[in-house]
């Protein structure tokens, strides 16, 4: 049986979105990681009212 590879319990790379990362804990665990994704926006959530850099991370998207 092969080893199982280990599991990195950090952001999952299928969550973008602001979101899910802040509910999976990237405030938490990885605050500088969040400031980076939110300096600066360029994009407003129209759903949650967050704003991010990047529109990949935000569920509804909307250039500022
Ligand atoms: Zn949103």
């Amino acid at each position: 049986m092969p080893p199982s590879p280990k599991k990195k319990k950090t952001t999952d790379s299928r969550d973008k979105t602001l979101c899910k990362l802040v509910k999976n804990g990237i405030l938490r665990e990885e605050p500088e990681a969040y400031r980076k994704l939110i300096t600066s926006p360029g994009y407003l959530c129209s759903k949650c009212g967050r704003v991010a850099q990047d529109r990949e991370n935000l569920c509804k998207a909307e250039a500022l």
